[in-house]
């Protein structure tokens, strides 16, 4: 599976995944998952962490076969 960036206009291939979710849509414990690439994932970081939706990343293990 090849994850693409979540962040608007960026189609690179995902480095990681952030883990997130709010808590007024977000009910008994779902949460959402974006992708991020190298250069967005501290962006997307900083914005769900900014409206405390921040839970985690995870690295994506890269492939190559
Ligand atoms: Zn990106």
């Amino acid at each position: 599976m090849t994850a693409k960036c979540s962040r608007a206009g960026c189609g690179a291939a995902a480095t990681s995944l952030i883990e997130w979710a709010n808590p007024k849509i977000h009910t008994s414990g779902r949460t959402k998952t974006w992708a991020a690439c190298d250069e967005h994932l501290s962006f997307l970081v900083d914005y769900l962490s900014a409206r405390n939706f921040f839970i985690g990343t995870k690295v994506i293990e890269a492939k190559h076969d």
